[in-house]
């Protein structure tokens, strides 16, 4: 499918540069050619868009739409918000296979999948070093383009990063309680998911660091009941736990926190960030994620118009875990204000000390959380940590594509994938024109505004039963 965008102002993603009045011309998916203004036809064929700011697509890094019954509203949704892309975060075997057998074809109905893991490790698979090494290798054998942690014990983990570096598969996720960041850096980590999750980075961001990490290194890791039938067990009770994690935090880990919070130091983050940028370890630090998880009662969150894109059944799940949420001591949700505050300046630091970060917002499956909208969300968040607009958007195309490894996303140049947003605004110079999307190219094909709106309003309707 061949589609003339005319008159456009393409911005460089690397520099922020804006080249005005351009052509770009593109054929089977990709970007065959771009010129000055009138040079790619002669004709007036096309679409005008003067005055418009094109950019990559955006890439939501951390997603796990796959994992729904019929992603096709989800697909929908982040198309139709500017979402070209999107790391799947937690596989299968099944999918593995799925994918190698071509069951996952570049088309312009979906954002394009750019990594998918096997199964996540958790005491299921993990219990052991031995049991988590011959993981790794079966996941490596499997296809898995990397490997994610979710719950696996402190004492295991050194083994799967081991493994993961021997066979040559990429490691991360969720840091396993007790390691620190800078030792999981140096072991390896390839990348580290919402900041931790929970204390996570910040126990190592404050003066008091040694006896928290003392203290997280004598806890008990998350063990499962050895019945029959305990797996599966686990395995439904995963959606429960993962909607907001935050439920289950200990009054141990709540006083932890408000000792990490107080005891706050930015030249401990710098010295980390001085580590991770060191080792190239890479950050998706979810900061929407964390917000709908830690501060669960914002009234913005309830009142987000596009709530109307999801299922009763999902409105209702998340109605009680509000409620599961209000029930926390008033003390410990203040504790979790603070440490968000906390968490904002970490990000900001993390940026300015040069760690690789990517943009990803975990939909779906968190608290809040509507495909497409949460990256857009998360946009917001990142720009709110004070980190300058034309960062943000390399977060969400460049950097991912340096992240997935693709050397044709992420670029308006010929040859690279014809993934575009189109703007009415300037996105280098304030966030807020990252949200004004007039248009939408996913794999060559433009979808204008009135496109989009008419697929949202499918989503609507058919979430409303009409
Ligand atoms: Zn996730």
């Amino acid at each position: 499918m061949n589609t003339l965008l005319r008159n456009a102002n393409v911005v460089d993603v690397r520099t922020g540069d804006v080249r005005r009045g351009v052509d770009i011309e593109t054929a089977d998916g990709r970007i065959a050619a771009i010129g000055e203004g009138g040079s790619a036809a002669a004709s007036s064929a096309g679409v005008d868009l003067a005055g418009a700011y094109v950019v990559p697509g955006y890439n939501d890094m951390h997603a796990h739409t796959l994992q729904l019954d019929d992603p096709s509203g989800a697909y929908r949704l982040m198309l139709a918000h500017g979402v070209t892309g999107y790391r799947q975060m937690a596989g299968s075997p099944q999918l593995l296979a799925r994918r190698a057998a071509g069951g996952f074809p570049d088309t312009v109905d979906a954002p394009a999948l750019l990594l998918l893991p096997g199964d996540l490790l958790t005491p299921l698979n993990a219990a052991s070093p031995e049991a988590v090494r011959e993981e790794v290798r079966r996941q490596h054998a499997q296809g898995a383009d990397f490997v994610k942690m979710a719950f696996i014990a402190g004492s295991v983990y050194p083994a799967a990063q081991e493994e993961a570096n021997r066979v040559g598969i990429p490691l991360g996720g969720h840091l396993p309680g007790p390691i620190p960041a800078e030792e999981a850096s140096r072991l390896g980590i390839g990348f580290i998911e919402h900041l931790g999750p929970g204390l996570g980075l910040l126990s190592s961001c404050n003066h008091d660091h040694a006896a928290i990490h003392e203290q997280l290194a004598a806890e008990k890791p998350m063990r499962l009941p050895r019945f029959p039938g305990a797996g599966k067990l686990f395995a439904k009770l995963i959606p429960r736990i993962v909607v907001n994690p935050s439920l289950r935090t200990s009054a141990e880990t709540v006083a932890m926190m408000r000792r990490a919070v107080d005891a706050f130091d930015e030249d401990r983050v710098r010295a980390l960030a001085a580590v991770l940028a060191e080792n190239g370890t890479w950050q998706c630090a979810t900061l929407v994620r964390v917000r709908a998880s830690q501060l669960s009662d914002e009234p913005a969150w309830a009142e987000n118009p596009a709530l109307r894109y999801m299922s009763e059944a999902t409105l209702k799940f998340w109605d009680r875990t509000l409620e599961r949420y209000r029930r926390l001591p008033a003390s410990t949700r203040e504790v979790f204000r603070e440490l968000y505050a906390a968490q904002l300046r970490l990000v900001r630091l993390l940026d300015e000390g040069g760690v690789p970060m990517i943009a990803g917002s975990d939909v779906t499956g968190a608290i809040w959380l509507v495909p497409g909208e949460s990256l857009h969300r998360e946009f917001d968040e990142l720009a709110g940590a004070g980190i300058p607009p034309l960062r943000v958007l390399q977060m969400t195309t460049l950097d991912a594509a340096r992240f997935a490894g693709a050397d044709d996303l992420g670029l308006v140049e010929p040859g690279y994938r014809a993934d575009l947003v189109v703007l009415d605004a300037d996105p280098t110079a304030d966030v807020s024109a990252m949200h004004r999307v007039s248009g939408v190219v996913r794999a060559g094909r433009y979808r204008d505004r009135a496109e989009l709106d008419r697929m949202l309003e499918g989503v609507a309707a058919e979430r409303s039963g009409g």
